[in-house]
């Protein structure tokens, strides 16, 4: 067992030592449109990743190769993914929730796949179609054949703080996961709290206790801001030493299989708290500020996020107004 790679944050931010920098991966694409009624086209879809990389965002999960029937905002993943500009150092990734999934995502040319477990076995039944253990063997089946097809592969862990079937989710069926995908040879593990239920203790506890298990694999952390604790709980990951979060612009998003998700924590909102705090993102938050009334006016509807409306702080000041 090693030691935690906890951080740092004020000392960073007050110039003392390394700057603490964390990856941010936008998810709006997906996980943000997946649960939206309202088909949004092809062409707003490839906007959507163009403003986000614009902005900065290395990552970008742009879609989901599910079954149409199951997610129909989803059906038009290939194209998609074809339609992105390459080449601009944004990484593509597609989520696969199986093995045809992960074929159509090698076929269509992502750069990186995204894999489900999830920590509750009836939430995996509905999410996945299969329970846990069968889930990991799918999962450990798709990294080896992302591996061989040259593709960075993650293995994200749902409902890693409660499910919404099943209630409390042991820490330790957390970390057997973990376990199982760092010995598959994932190049990173999230832990997503996809009901939008954790705290910051709750973060911190179980960040450690994958950390513990799994070494040098590195963490990325999802979550949802169903209950208002999003923006709290991302910034515990970030002191606990997690390399990636994931965000949404605007805040939009849900899971479809699960009731009463509600949007991912807003991108803009998050940079805005971490360049705040002297973390580094490398994403611009007046990019972001911009695309999100773009967003609104495409969804036909107000986004959740804060800041967009408030604006940044300290605010420019406009000479002669
Ligand atoms: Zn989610």
């Amino acid at each position: 067992m090693r030691c935690a790679r906890r951080v740092r944050i004020r000392g960073a931010a007050s110039g003392g030592g390394e700057a603490v920098q964390v990856e941010i991966v936008e998810v709006a694409p997906r996980d943000g449109l997946q649960n939206e009624r309202t088909p949004v086209s092809t062409a707003d879809k490839v906007e959507l990743v163009r403003r986000t990389a614009a902005a900065g965002i290395r990552r970008v999960e742009v879609t989901s190769f599910v079954h149409p029937g199951r997610v129909p905002q989803m059906a038009d993943a290939e194209e998609v993914v074809a339609a992105l500009p390459r080449g601009a150092g944004t990484s593509v990734i597609g989520l696969a929730l199986n093995e045809r999934g992960l074929e159509r995502a090698i076929a269509a040319g992502v750069d990186e796949v995204n894999a489900v477990l999830v920590a509750s076995e009836e939430f995996s039944r509905r999410n996945q179609g299969v329970g846990m253990v069968e889930g990991a063997a799918v999962v450990a089946r798709m990294a080896a054949r992302a591996a061989a097809a040259g593709l960075r592969f993650s293995a994200t862990i749902g409902a890693a703080f409660g499910c919404p079937f099943e209630g409390e989710v042991a820490v330790a069926d957390v970390v057997r996961l973990a376990e199982g995908a760092a010995a598959a040879g994932v190049d990173e593990i999230a832990l997503a709290d996809t009901i939008g239920v954790a705290v910051p203790t709750d973060v911190r506890e179980r960040v450690r206790a994958v950390r513990s298990a799994v070494g040098e694999v590195p963490l990325r952390c999802h979550f949802h801001n169903t209950r208002n604790t999003g923006l709290a709980n991302a910034f515990t990951a970030v002191e606990e030493g997690v390399a990636a979060l994931d965000a949404s612009l605007g805040g939009i998003g849900g899971c479809p299989f699960a009731p009463a998700a509600t949007g991912n924590i807003p991108t803009e909102d998050l940079v805005y708290l971490l360049d705040r705090a002297g973390v580094r993102t490398g994403v611009s938050l007046d990019a972001l500020v911009e695309a999100v009334p773009w967003l609104d006016r495409v969804l036909g509807a107000r986004t959740p996020g804060l800041l967009a409306r408030a604006g940044g702080f300290p605010a420019p000041v406009i000479v002669g107004a």
